[in-house]
């Protein structure tokens, strides 16, 4: 699911330690840096949620979570 990056959301991730990205997720493997049940992660993966995208260099204006998401 995608959601609008807030202002609100970065600060209350930042508030109440948020863990929602792969790198917290249980069927993340981070010998491969993938994801064992194969998803795309685009999105999922960044963390800190406004970090900015590598190729362009922006804070992205969006925010996704997998709804397979496991707090390991
Ligand atoms: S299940 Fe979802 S949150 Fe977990 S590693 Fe895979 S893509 Fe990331």
């Amino acid at each position: 699911m995608k959601f609008p990056l807030t202002q609100q959301l970065i600060d209350e991730a930042r508030t109440y330690e948020l863990r929602s990205a792969c790198r917290d997720c249980f069927y993340w493997d981070a010998r491969t840096s993938k994801c064992r049940h194969d998803w795309p992660d685009e999105g999922q993966r960044r963390w800190p949620l406004d970090a900015k995208d590598p190729d362009t260099g922006e804070v992205p204006s969006h925010v996704a979570f997998c709804k397979e998401f496991e707090l390991r």
